[in-house]
């Protein structure tokens, strides 16, 4: 974001409540700690918060075959489903190679399918995050448009 003010009105477009919005990040700085990235050296931590108001979170855990390697934000999604949790309402993905977070993080393609299995497009926030103050959100319909979701096999 080029300055406060549009810090600002990026905040206000969400339904996320701020304090929310600052206890996910810190979940995800926490997360991104245990990040297992040998390789790219890119370390991610994601925060996932249910309809309900839990926070689970995930990091990317890397593997030497490269293909098997799971991002953090499925790994948050994997473990709240595995705890029975199905309803989410938004994520904060804090990524960056290692060292001080330089960049905003957004989902990749995978993970964004994964996203829209168990969300609702017009509703599900994806927040990529540098710092408390500074972060873009985007609703998952625009991360991912035009969808294929559970609701075309039904
Ligand atoms: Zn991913």
């Amino acid at each position: 974001m080029a300055d406060g003010r549009t810090k600002e009105v990026e905040r206000k477009k969400t339904d996320i409540p701020e304090d929310v919005f600052k206890r996910m990040f810190k979940s995800a700085l926490e997360a991104r700690k245990n990040a297992y990235a040998p390789y790219s050296h890119y370390r991610v931590g994601a925060a996932l918060l249910t309809d309900g108001g839990k926070i689970y979170t995930g990091c990317n855990v890397e593997n030497a075959s490269y293909s098997v390697t799971n991002c953090a934000e499925r790994t948050a999604f994997f473990s709240a489903v595995a705890a029975g949790e199905k309803r989410f309402s938004a994520i904060v993905i804090a990524g960056s190679p290692e060292g001080e977070l330089t960049q905003l993080a957004w989902p990749c393609g995978v993970c964004r399918q994964v996203m829209r299995e168990f969300c609702e497009p017009e509703h599900f926030w994806v927040f990529a995050a540098k710092s408390e103050r500074d972060y873009e959100a985007r609703l998952l319909k625009e991360l991912l448009p035009d969808s294929f979701g559970p609701d075309n096999l039904i």
